[in-house]
């Protein structure tokens, strides 16, 4: 299937690794042009080259001014913007008695904000672009709390409830909004979330196995296609069967 994306401009956060790599990498796959941010220069750059991104900027996520400096980077190197994948490093992990007033902060600038913060500095140029998407990757915990992560949990759910108001928002400019909540993805966080157990991490998965990026990234490239026009306010599991509600 031709996704048309060929020539599409993408902005993809916290790409360096993992998750958003394997978005960046599915995009620039199908002929998207990719701009990439991340904390780190060194792997950012490796990561560029490898994927074929054009371009990179460093910057921290947590940061208010961020957001908006990648942005204008992406728009500056891409001559517009079609597409945001918004991702960002997880919080500190903890329970609530664990967790100090000061690590709130930092989960609701690094977790909501910059999620906020990166849509509104993209909005004008995706509804200039006539078919904007904006993916952002959460969590199954929005529907599922997790134990001893309780500033991803309160954070991604505020994420999703933004990103489903703002859907209906903006669906008439032909941009959409969805999320990606991945259970259990082997990624270098992943790794050393379980350090080596990861055969307890693989026991809570009916499909017996951890899923692998690149599934993400791949549903990630479908959402931006043009055949997920109609396909906004969603928010959609990848994970083996992990999540054990019904919805
Ligand atoms: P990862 O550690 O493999 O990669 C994280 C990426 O985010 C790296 O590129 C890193 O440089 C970047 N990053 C971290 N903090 C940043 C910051 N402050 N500013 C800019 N970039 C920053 O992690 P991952 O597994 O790919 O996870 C990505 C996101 O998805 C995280 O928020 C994680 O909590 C969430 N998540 C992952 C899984 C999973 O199974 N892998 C499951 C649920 C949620």
């Amino acid at each position: 299937m031709d996704l048309g994306l060929s020539d599409a401009r993408a902005l993809v956060t916290a790409a360096s690794k993992g998750l958003g790599r394997a978005c960046a990498a599915a995009l620039a796959a199908e002929g998207a042009r990719v701009f990439i941010v991340s904390r780190n220069e060194t792997t950012l750059a490796e990561t560029a080259a490898e994927i074929g991104a054009v371009g990179h900027r460093a910057l921290d996520l947590a940061r208010p001014e961020a957001a908006a400096q990648a942005v204008e980077a992406a728009v500056a190197a891409l001559g517009g913007l079609d597409i945001l994948v918004c991702n960002a490093g997880g919080p500190p992990p903890g329970t609530f008695d664990s967790t100090p007033l000061e690590a709130w902060d930092l989960g609701y600038q690094l977790t909501l904000m910059s999620a906020v913060r990166l849509a509104k500095a993209a909005l004008p140029h995706l509804k200039r672009s006539g078919r904007g998407r904006i993916v952002n990757i959460t969590s199954i915990s929005v529907r599922q709390p997790i134990g001893n992560l309780v500033l991803s949990n309160a954070f991604r759910s505020a994420v999703t409830a933004m990103a489903k108001t703002l859907s209906a928002e903006v669906v008439r400019d032909g941009v959409t909004v969805n999320n990606l909540a991945p259970g259990t993805i082997l990624t270098e966080r992943v790794r050393q979330l379980y350090g080596d157990d990861l055969e307890r991490a693989t026991a809570e998965v009916p499909a017996g196995r951890l899923g692998d990026p690149s599934e993400l990234g791949a549903t990630c490239a479908f959402l931006c296609s043009r055949q997920a026009a109609f396909i906004t306010g969603q928010t959609i599991g990848i994970d083996g069967g992990q999540l054990k509600g019904v919805h």
